[in-house]
C-alpha cells in the first residue's frame, strides 16, 4: 500500500490516487505529509481532517494529459531539481462527493513535484466545482450501491 508508506508511489498518477485514498479514509497525515515542501505552509493537519471528515468521496475518474513545461508555469519550483525532468507532470481528475446531502462535483488539473525522489503534490487549478443536487433520505445512494441514500451513505 503506497498510503500506508510501505511502497512509494512511482507516478505522479499513483499518488494522486492515493491522497483520493486518504480523504476517502480521513488519513489527514498522510495528505499533509504528501504536500510539496513549498504548498505545506498554506496547509494543516486540522483543517485537511476536518475538510476529510464533513466530506464523503464516492467517485474518482482520472483523465490522462500532458505534462507542463516549466515555461509554462507560473509558480516557482525552488524545492524541485530541474535537472530530474524537463516538465512537471499533471493529473487531470473529476471527483464527486458528499457534504450532509448534498452531491457536489469537482474538477482539477493537478500539479505535482519530485522532492527527495518522492512525488509531492504542488497545487492545482481547479476547472470545475458544482453543486449537483440535494440527495432526499428515500433516494437512491448517488455511490452507487443501489440502496436508498438514508440506509448507505447519508451520516
Ligand atoms: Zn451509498
Amino acid at each position: 500500500m503506497i498510503i500506508s508508506g510501505e511502497i512509494k508511489a512511482e507516478t505522479a498518477e499513483q499518488l494522486m490516487r492515493s491522497r483520493y485514498s486518504a480523504y476517502a479514509t480521513n488519513n489527514a497525515q498522510y495528505i499533509f505529509d504528501t504536500y510539496a515542501l513549498k504548498s505545506k505552509q498554506a496547509q494543516s493537519v486540522e483543517e485537511i481532517s476536518a475538510w476529510a471528515k464533513s466530506t464523503t468521496w464516492l467517485s474518482l475518474e482520472v483523465v490522462p494529459c500532458e505534462p507542463l513545461s516549466y515555461e509554462q508555469l507560473s509558480v516557482s519550483l525552488l524545492t524541485t531539481d530541474p535537472s530530474l525532468t524537463k516538465s512537471l507532470p499533471t493529473v487531470r481528475f473529476t471527483a464527486t462527493y458528499l457534504v450532509d446531502n448534498t452531491l457536489w462535483k469537482m474538477s482539477e488539473t493537478s500539479k505535482f513535484v519530485k522532492e527527495l525522489d518522492e512525488w509531492r503534490y504542488l497545487d492545482g487549478d481547479i476547472t470545475e466545482h458544482n453543486k449537483v443536487r440535494e440527495i432526499k433520505r428515500n433516494d437512491l445512494c448517488p455511490c452507487g450501491s443501489r440502496k436508498k441514500f438514508k440506509k448507505c451513505c447519508a451520516k
